[in-house]
């Protein structure tokens, strides 16, 4: 539930607190039309409580189900990476941007859903291929990339296809 991603300001204690989420389907399913549907991270939250400061540093490490961009398989994409967003607590809130959010005084708990989505979904390479996958790379597909070799790229039609046949053979694996 949404609700398990809500950090309440007034049970942190001054100085290092921490959280850890585990981010999986249950996770993205909370998400209309999310961009990733199946994944197993691990993320854990350091937060430095000060003064009218909150300093939240998020680490993340794990994998993510994708499909290839060349292949179209899909395969366990290895992600990670780190992120701060900073809350400034006010008493009159400015304009926010990505690492430094300004808070009002009487804001009672930060949901940090949308950080968590967020920070992963940015972390995601524009090209995705198994074989740039980061400790784990390997071949693409063969026999697809023959099948693509033979269809004509430019033909959206032939592409959809593709697709089919493919979801067609994995729901026959399944
Ligand atoms: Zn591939």
């Amino acid at each position: 539930m949404l609700k398990d991603y809500n950090i309440e300001i007034a049970k942190l204690k001054t100085g290092h607190n921490e959280a850890n989420f585990i981010v999986d389907h249950n996770f993205f399913n909370l998400k209309a039309n999310s961009l990733i549907s199946e994944g197993n991270i691990n993320v854990h939250l350091d937060i430095i409580k000060k003064e009218g400061l909150l300093t939240f540093a998020f680490l993340f490490d794990g994998t993510i189900s994708t499909q290839c961009d060349v292949c179209l398989d899909t395969f366990e994409m290895q992600i990670n990476g780190k992120e701060t967003i900073f809350f400034k607590i006010v008493d009159t809130p400015k304009e926010s941007d990505d690492e430094l959010v300004y808070i009002d005084e009487n804001v009672l708990e930060i949901n940090v859903y949308d950080y968590i989505y967020d920070i992963i979904c940015t972390s995601l390479p524009i090209a995705k291929s198994c074989e740039k996958n980061s400790s784990t790379p390997k071949q693409c597909n063969p026999q697809m990339l023959k099948y693509i070799a033979n269809s004509d790229d430019e033909n959206e039609e032939i592409k959809i296809t593709t697709k089919t046949i493919k979801d067609n053979f994995n729901n026959l694996k399944n």
